[in-house]
């Protein structure tokens, strides 16, 4: 007995002298077995695009608010974990969601309205007429609805644009559940919104306000382009993105008409030298194309941390040229892909310029060799990420990023036989073959079918509005 009372008073004095090493096995126990989850995605091929490029075969995911919590087997994770939702992606590969790092998204209702015309040609006989007169809200609206149903079928889950009226695009995006980096365009004529580039400004830090903290929406302040906007207005807009902490996108070094043009107002410098003499590249800046670019212009863009968006089927299509992706891949530039809008490309499918820009490079610097079919992932997933600054946040499947996640089939008879995934998804997967798309946690498409848009009304005033922009242009 009276061992018995000794044996007691040191358990309780030892509880409560160390409590914790009881109550804390306790807990460790209870996280094993009853961690909760909103979604978990079991026994697919989990292509995490992490800095080792683990591909984790019967693979998981663990989804909660919106984050990713855990990835690793099935079996562990299954284990772990009690999910509200769990989606069997056996035979199929889960992967990252596409990033399209330039577009501009209301341009789907321009798609095929002029093709195989020179660049001048092309813009002032067709797009700028019909934009004059046709783009308005309601307009941007049916547009940008449009596209980002194309987006979501694609598994793009995040888009960088640049157009007009982007607080009308920003509510559309939102509703549809997509993310997005959405720059006003602020241009040195008068636009379809803002009459004057000073209206524009204006115009721009009331947008950037308005949206800046929207889980889905970064808000961008959007300088058209060198030849288009002036010294002091580029100026102008770069102060405007540092007082607002806002990403600042620019179509930069896109035709040798630009290079020509920049040379004859500026002494004879191109325009990536032009830009960075003038102080207006920061590590807030996303530039598109970035063609007209040799190794010195490059060193400059690391140099500053600028983001490149390479769009090699409209700078094929336009003519434009070719980037020098190769160089910038081996300087690691931060580059990722775009389908620049619908009108020069003319879909929105990040798996065409994946599969483009892996073999556009080769046959243009004769070495079968350069962009690899996993460089060209990587460009359309973290690669884009890093484009838009965005790194920390989307772009892998790692614990701590947004679950930005697709699920794409992997039988399809164009994937059949699979030696390697990353070939398979480069130059043998189709948008076709995306079957489920979940962005900041929330599932926007499931087993191909569309929860946050209607696709038949979205044809349907995307045809109402063919006609009125082929009456426009043809003075009716
Ligand atoms: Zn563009």
């Amino acid at each position: 007995m009276e061992k018995l009372k000794i044996y007691l008073v040191v358990f309780i004095s030892f509880l409560l002298v160390f409590p914790q090493t009881i109550f804390a096995q306790t807990n460790k126990t209870l996280s094993k077995s009853d961690q909760t989850a909103d979604l978990l995605i079991v026994g697919g091929t989990v292509v995490t695009m992490n800095a080792s490029r683990e591909v984790i075969e019967d693979g998981a995911i663990a989804v909660k608010n919106g984050e990713i919590m855990a990835v690793g087997k099935s079996s562990e994770l299954a284990k772990a974990y009690r999910a509200k939702q769990t989606i069997d992606a056996k035979g199929k590969v889960v992967i990252p969601g596409l990033i399209n790092t330039h577009t501009h998204v209301p341009m789907s209702l321009y798609r095929g309205i002029a093709d195989d015309l020179d660049l001048q040609e092309w813009l002032t006989k067709y797009i700028f007429p019909a934009e004059a007169k046709n783009v308005n809200e309601e307009f941007v609206r049916a547009g940008t609805r449009l596209g980002l149903a194309e987006f979501i079928r694609g598994g793009t889950t995040t888009f960088c644009d640049m157009y007009y009226f982007e607080d009308v695009i920003a509510d559309e995006t939102s509703k549809a559940g997509v993310r997005a980096v959405l720059g006003e365009t602020l241009i040195d004529f008068p636009a379809p919104d803002n009459k004057t580039f000073d209206e524009a400004l204006v115009y721009t830090e009331k947008f950037v306000k308005k949206w800046q903290g929207n889980s889905l929406i970064i808000p961008a302040v959007a300088p058209h382009a060198p030849y288009t906007v002036s010294e002091e207005h580029l100026l102008k807009t770069r102060a405007l993105s540092d007082k607002l902490n806002a990403p600042l996108v620019i179509h930069l070094a896109e035709a040798e008409t630009e290079t020509a043009f920049i040379e004859q107002k500026h002494q004879g410098i191109r325009p990536i030298e032009y830009v960075e003499k003038i102080g207006f590249l920061s590590d807030k800046t996303i530039a598109a194309h970035v063609v007209q670019a040799n190794e010195k212009e490059l060193d400059i863009l690391k140099m500053r941390g600028v983001g490149i968006a390479h769009n090699p089927q409209s700078n094929m299509k336009l003519a434009a040229g070719v980037a020098p992706v190769p160089l910038m891949l081996k300087k690691d530039l931060r580059v990722g892909l775009g389908t620049d809008g619908a009108a020069s490309n003319n879909d929105l499918s990040l798996w065409e310029e994946m599969d483009t820009a892996a073999k556009l490079h080769k046959v243009f610097s004769k070495d079968p060799k350069v962009v690899s079919a996993e460089q060209a992932f990587m460009m359309g997933t973290i690669g884009g990420a890093r484009a838009l600054h965005l790194e920390n946040l989307i772009g892998s499947l790692e614990v701590g990023k947004r679950a930005d996640i697709v699920i794409a089939g992997f039988e399809s008879l164009n994937q059949t036989p699979s030696y390697n995934v990353y070939s398979t998804l480069v130059y043998a997967t189709k948008a076709e073959d995306v079957q489920t798309v979940i962005i900041n946690g929330k599932t926007v498409m499931r087993d191909k079918r569309l929860l946050t848009l209607d696709e038949n009304v979205i044809k349907k005033d995307a045809n109402l509005y063919r006609q009125k922009i082929i009456n426009s242009l043809s003075g009716n």
